[in-house]
């Protein structure tokens, strides 16, 4: 099979780009790993997704359902229950070789690739708990999918740890299908996650939550029996002598999420390694010609807004490029020290740019210059910057001759 652009992954991401591609003239195959299209949108049955995009506040399945009916309606092909076995670059294509139960084992060659392969979230094994491994450790997203898809309730007493977006979420689930949440426990000194998913998951349900703190061991040998949890000093060392018990049947980590790009890491494409995702630029093009990501491939969003943003932005340059009329961005954007991150990090003259970034730590009152040398190429103030709430800015055309962009930020006097 051959074709313009492979798109991999049919979450929300994936879904635009192949919409994009597709209404911009490119031929589109969509390969999902999954039986169904949609992402992790298929388990998050809660609302307040699409307001930006929709200014409506639709649960995930709804979200996703628009999508995949205009890829339908477009004659779009994806294939389903389908993995990369392979994939290379020879000469100026993508030759990926792939597997499915139905058309078993097969070779697609495409002149674009866009990856758009979501995120991963971390595992006990990464945030490093001391104390067996019995079964009642799960990590949020596989509780929600456990609950939401397949219909099962992992514990009846829980404890969180994190405060990501999805444990506070799950934090709610578990008190709505009739568990009990005993408390989050978050290490950091303010919560992980959106502002309204604290109140609104847990400061409406009464679920406890402690800031400084963390579980230091799981008890338990063929099943979680409790946990000890323990208040934390600046370094997030345990403070000896603050631990205490507390029974449960089941632990929940929700301790971040981390952007997946194995598949294309073997290209050799330039990573970066604050957001875990590719380095590209504002038509979302990584370092290899004609590779493209979007999504939480590319840095997790906090919005599927965004997401989908981004995915219409790969969509249409890999359209693009397929048609000779995509160059490569190499003025580099740097974010300036109070900054975690700012996504494309690279730019190309002459074309309008969404900036994503996100603050390092929570700052009020500040003002945001972006700058190519001595010019201040625009500013933006606001009233409270935090890392959990990714920030978006439009960055007018660069006019040619910019070799680098930088982002900084200062105190200011601020009304808004
Ligand atoms: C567990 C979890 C729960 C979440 N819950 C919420 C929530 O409640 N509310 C919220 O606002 N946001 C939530 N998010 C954020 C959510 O991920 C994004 O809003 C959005 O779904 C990201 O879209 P995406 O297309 O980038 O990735 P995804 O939705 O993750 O889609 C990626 C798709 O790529 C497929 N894929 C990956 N690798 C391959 C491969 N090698 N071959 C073929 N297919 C592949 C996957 O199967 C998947 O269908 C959650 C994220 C996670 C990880």
């Amino acid at each position: 099979m051959k074709t313009d652009v492979v798109v991999i992954g049919a979450g929300p991401a994936g879904l635009s780009a192949a919409l994009e591609a597709g209404e911009n003239g490119a031929g589109v195959i969509v390969i999902e790993r999954e039986s169904r299209p949609g992402g992790i949108l298929k388990q998050c049955i809660h609302d307040g997704f699409g307001v930006v995009r929709y200014n409506e506040k639709l649960s995930g399945p709804e979200y996703a359902f628009r999508d995949i009916e205009a890829v339908k309606a477009m004659k779009i092909e994806i294939l389903k229950n389908t993995f990369v076995l392979d994939l290379k670059k020879k000469g100026n294509r993508f030759e990926l070789l792939l597997q499915n139960p139905v058309q078993g084992v097969f070779p697609v060659s495409a002149t674009a690739l866009v990856a758009a392969t979501g995120c991963r979230e971390r595992t006990s094994r990464q945030v490093f708990i001391h104390g067996d491994r019995p079964a009642g450790i799960y990590s949020a997203g596989t509780a929600q999918n456990l609950i939401n898809i397949h219909g099962y309730l992992p514990g009846k007493k829980c404890v969180i740890l994190g405060s990501g977006d999805i444990g506070m979420i799950m934090a709610r689930r578990l008190i709505l299908e009739g568990a009990e949440v005993v408390g989050v426990y978050e290490i950091k000194k303010e919560v992980s996650g959106l502002t309204r998913n604290l109140v609104q998951c847990l400061e409406d349900f009464n679920i406890p939550l402690h800031l400084n703190s963390t579980v230091v061991k799981v008890h338990g040998v063929s099943r979680v029996e409790g946990v000890s949890v323990a208040a934390v000093g600046p370094d997030y060392s345990p403070l000896a002598g603050t631990e205490s018990y507390i029974p449960c049947d089941t632990l929940l980590l929700s301790v971040g999420l981390i952007p997946e790009n194995d598949i294309i890491e073997p290209l050799g494409l330039a990573m970066d390694p604050t957001t875990g995702g590719p380095v590209v630029d504002q038509q979302m093009m990584t370092t290899v010609p004609g590779l493209f990501s979007c999504g939480n491939a590319t840095h997790v969003n906090d919005l599927v807004d965004y997401v989908s943003e981004s995915g219409v932005t790969a969509g249409r340059a890999a359209a693009g490029y397929c048609q000779k009329s995509c160059m490569q961005g190499e003025i580099e954007v740097d974010a300036g020290e109070n900054l975690l991150y700012a996504v494309p990090q690279r730019l190309v003259p002459g074309k309008e740019a969404v900036i994503y970034f996100r603050s390092a730590c929570t700052l009020d009152k500040v003002l945001l210059q972006v700058k190519a040398g001595d010019k201040v190429l625009t500013t933006k103030k606001y009233i409270r910057l935090r890392p959990p709430e990714m920030e978006r800015l439009i960055l007018d055309p660069l006019p040619a001759g910019v070799e680098k962009v930088e982002l900084s930020i200062e105190e200011a006097e601020t009304d808004g």
